[in-house]
């Protein structure tokens, strides 16, 4: 440390300490950026003994709240204690006095470029917080944030949402794939659902949500799905890819099996993620299609059908936008009579039901086949991300 400077800054602290009594933190703050050092609190205490004067029953700035800082600390492991965890951050509101006085000191005796006594207290509850729990700060992406109010006295917990990624398959018919939201509520949470944003678990939704918010004890698990399918669906093979943003989760780490069987619907494959795809991801699908016509059709007939293959089909939307969709294989099972079943890998989102009967899609099964048909069955085989 330059001692020139030094004993510059001790004769400026006689002036300040003889109007104003300041605690080591405070009184270190004021000159720590100006002497390069780190510790405020060490400086404030070599500058005090080079002055030869004791501490003073209570700072003029922050009432000795400084040097009381454990309390908090001590609250801040105890809340934190059901989180799993490896990185913090720290938010602190103080009294507005406390930065009246700081004011005070600041332009009365001409200091500049000091560090608020704000960012001092959060760094002190950040380096004590973290030697305790052994974690550390991170001030980008935290896994937990403390918001700690002096004026009001709380201390409040927040852990950042985890996001997970995984595909499902579903072997039962009969189960929707999404879940209805709290009528309460409209999803958001509230008392009558405990706060999930759902009351019952009883679709493709509702279990793998149960099982998550059990899993890492976190309030909603809210889905984003690729593609949809029918209550009557099954959806096999790989699975259909979904995602997940698990909001408030007290465990972030993941030890499960490949495959969680849920009575009817499996996760397979979960895992976290950085990030979910804030842009349509692309995927194809192969489905099994079971098809009725108002009239008899026969195997030449579904010949036809073929020429769909490597062709677009043009999707037309409500609100007038219109979607290409490509076809890239026909085959078919079996015909009998008015029905028969079809295989057929496509674009994914293409409204299955509505490519058959023809409404808003061109061309269709029934405008290829001239007769109107309609979809009563359709099970996905696989879906293949693309992009
Ligand atoms: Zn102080
Ligand atoms: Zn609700």
């Amino acid at each position: 440390m330059d001692r020139k400077k030094l004993a510059a800054v001790t004769e400026h602290t006689r002036g300040i300490l003889k109007e104003h009594p300041l605690c080591d933190n405070c009184l270190g703050r004021m000159f720590a950026g100006k002497l390069g050092v780190l510790s405020h609190k060490r400086l404030g205490n070599k500058i005090r003994n080079k002055l030869k004067q004791k501490p003073p029953p209570t700072c003029y700035i922050c009432k000795n709240l400084m040097s009381n800082l454990d309390t908090q600390v001590k609250k801040m492991v105890e809340i934190s204690k059901e989180y799993q965890f490896s990185t913090f951050l720290i938010g602190a509101i103080l009294q507005p006095s406390i930065h009246d006085r700081d004011d005070v000191i600041r332009s009365k005796f001409k200091l500049r470029g000091i560090a608020s006594i704000k960012s001092d207290v959060t760094r002190e509850l950040g380096k004590s917080f973290s030697r305790k729990t052994r974690t550390v700060v991170d001030y980008q992406n935290p896994d937990l944030v403390f918001t700690i109010d002096f004026k009001k006295e709380y201390c409040e917990i927040k852990p950042k949402a985890l996001l997970l990624q995984a595909r499902y398959t579903k072997e039962v018919r009969g189960l929707p794939q999404k879940q209805k939201p709290c009528d309460q509520c409209d999803g958001r949470g509230c008392f009558v659902c405990d706060f999930h944003g759902i009351r019952e678990f009883n679709s493709v939704e509702g279990k793998i949500a149960k099982f998550l918010i059990e899993k890492f004890g976190a309030q909603q698990a809210k889905m984003t799905w690729l593609g949809s399918e029918d209550e009557s669906s099954l959806v096999l093979g790989n699975g259909r890819p979904f995602f997940v943003k698990l909001v408030n989760p007290h465990k972030r780490r993941i030890s499960v099996a490949k495959k969680i069987e849920l009575d009817g619907v499996s996760i397979l494959g979960l895992r976290v993620m950085a990030k979910i795809p804030s842009d349509p991801v692309r995927f194809r699908t192969r489905v099994k299609m079971e098809i009725e016509a108002e009239d008899d059709v026969s195997a030449s007939m579904l010949e036809e059908l073929k020429k769909l293959e490597a062709q677009h089909v043009v999707l037309y939307e409500n609100s007038g936008h219109k979607h290409k969709k490509t076809i890239y294989n026909i085959r078919f099972k079996s015909v009998s009579g008015r029905s028969f079943s079809m295989m057929m890998e496509s674009d994914g989102g293409i409204p299955l039901k509505r490519f058959v009967t023809g409404q808003d899609v061109e061309p269709s099964i029934s405008s290829m086949l001239e007769t109107n048909c309609r979809c009563t069955l359709f099970d996905f085989r696989k879906i293949i991300v693309t992009r």
